[in-house]
């Protein structure tokens, strides 16, 4: 079992209930089981167009799959969390990114590890500093 982090972000609609409803999808999901779950903090939208504040939160699993099918499954769980735009930068329903998978660095087309931003972002950091 691997252990993983993943960032939580929700500006649209209902922001709680759409982080619990990606954490219930997390938890039900074969293969990843939670360890632990940072508060929520609400943060400014960092670039992109004007948008709505952001409830941001971190939480670190354990989890049976590879990084690729991690990717592949936080993606069909944005999706079934009731992620309808996907502007760049734009405001989401959902948006859930892979910050850490062990010490592993993978840069590929669709998926970059260490997160490449996470460093420069407080709103990843300080929900990371409670659970790492
Ligand atoms: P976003 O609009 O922020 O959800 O961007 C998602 C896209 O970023 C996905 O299609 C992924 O292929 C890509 N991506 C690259 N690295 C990561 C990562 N560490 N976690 C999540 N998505 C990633």
């Amino acid at each position: 079992m691997a252990i993983c982090y993943i960032a939580l972000g929700s500006n649209l609609g209902d922001r709680k209930k759409n982080i619990k409803k990606a954490l219930g999808h997390l938890a039900g999901t074969k293969g990843i089981k939670i360890e632990k779950i940072s508060r929520i903090y609400e943060t400014r939208a960092v670039g992109g167009p004007p948008q709505g504040k952001f409830l941001n939160a971190a939480i670190k699993i354990k989890t049976s799959l590879s990084p690729q099918l991690l990717l592949k499954t936080i993606k069909k769980i944005e999706k079934d969390s009731g992620r309808r735009k996907s502007v760049r930068w734009g405001p989401r329903e959902i948006d859930l990114d892979i910050l850490l998978y062990e010490s592993m660095i993978i840069k590929t087309r669709g998926l970059v590890v260490p997160h490449p931003r996470m460093f420069e972002r407080e709103f990843v950091l300080k929900p990371l500093r409670e659970i790492i």
